[in-house]
């Protein structure tokens, strides 16, 4: 799709005034079915019809409304794709902010506000770029399937689980989808920002340990303490350095990485290049390594009362194809 200087103009005025007006909407998602998407979604499916899109609003319970509507491909050979964001936001509480998290004022050249990242931002994208298509009569390649759920930021029960479990028809034919996270930029050293895509994700093993011991009076001596031995375990395991699994896509991340920052590429070492990732590298160096954080623990109910027995949960993640080594490493700290 070729625009002129102008439709580009107008493609950014859009953007950020719908992004404002969508922030002035409050649209709160409280938790435990507590939101309301309508006015919001009426929002939304006004902008659509603007441009001739037939949006449907589909209500899961009183007030929590998705919007729904398919653009038609001009390549009817090609699965469907799904482009989708979510229309709700979680709480804001005023006084932590310093301009009105519902105000949509753009200050120091950015639009301020609940949403303004998560996921308002994505949303005026999605409206205002169909709205142009619509304008320059263009149609994408794929069928398009257009949603914008409610309920997002509380496990998706008004939103996307609950459309796929009433509403199956609406994806038949869609095969994939693209919204929020999966892929962001993130700007290294040199200033180089760097388009990330998501190939994959870790899985995900948590473990509950628990140690049994000899009870005793507090003041006695207890070679066989519970809490002694979990928390020698917890600490084990929560200290020990994973070693790095390579991947193709980290290979690769990384070697993109050593190149545009004149770095040494070491193929064994990816951690010395994380460095350059600023705030992106705890969550970049992640995928280098399965993991594992303890997170809970439990023992006792005294001060002077030796417990039984002590518990303790590990949040382990494994990259793909790497389970058993996780477990069996972690089995093994565990003692
Ligand atoms: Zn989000």
């Amino acid at each position: 799709m070729k625009l002129t200087a102008d439709q580009i103009a107008q493609l950014e005025e859009e953007t950020v005034l719908f992004c404002q007006e969508m922030i002035q909407i409050p649209s709160v998602n409280y938790g435990e079915g507590k939101g309301d998407e309508r006015l919001i979604a009426e929002y939304v499916a006004g902008k659509l019809s603007e441009v001739g899109i037939v949006a449907e609003l589909i209500e899961s319970a009183p007030n929590r409304v998705n919007v729904v509507a398919k653009i038609a491909g001009s390549d009817i050979t090609r699965p469907g794709l799904v482009l989708h964001g979510h229309l709700d936001v979680v709480p804001a509480d005023a006084s932590d902010w310093s301009l009105d998290p519902f105000s949509g004022e753009i200050k120091d050249g950015f639009i301020w506000g609940r949403g303004a990242v998560d996921m308002k931002d994505m949303d005026a994208m999605l409206l205002a770029s169909v709205r142009m298509w619509q304008r320059v009569g263009y149609k994408p390649p794929r069928n398009i399937l257009l949603i914008f759920f409610a309920d997002e930021e509380a496990s998706g029960t008004y939103g996307s689980r609950w459309l796929v479990k009433n509403r199956p028809e609406l994806f038949k034919g869609f095969t994939e989808a693209i919204s929020e996270v999966g892929g962001f930029s993130v700007t290294i050293t040199g200033d180089h920002r760097l388009y990330l895509i998501e190939s994959a994700q870790k899985g995900i093993q948590w473990l509950k340990l628990s140690a049994k011991g000899t009870a005793g009076h507090g003041s006695f001596i207890n070679t066989d303490n519970a809490v002694t031995k979990i928390s020698n375990a917890v600490s084990r395991i929560g200290s020990y350095e994973w070693p790095q699994v390579p991947t193709k896509t980290n290979k690769l991340l990384f070697k993109k990485i050593a190149d545009l920052t004149g770095d040494t590429f070491d193929p064994a070492n990816f951690k010395n290049l994380l460095k350059h990732l600023g705030s992106a590298a705890k969550m970049i160096g992640a995928t280098l390594t399965n993991t594992a954080n303890p997170t809970m623990l439990e023992a006792g109910y005294k001060a002077n009362v030796i417990p039984q027995s002590a518990s303790a949960v590990v949040d382990g993640r494994f990259l793909p194809g790497h389970e058993s080594e996780l477990v069996e490493t972690i089995t093994k700290l565990a003692g």
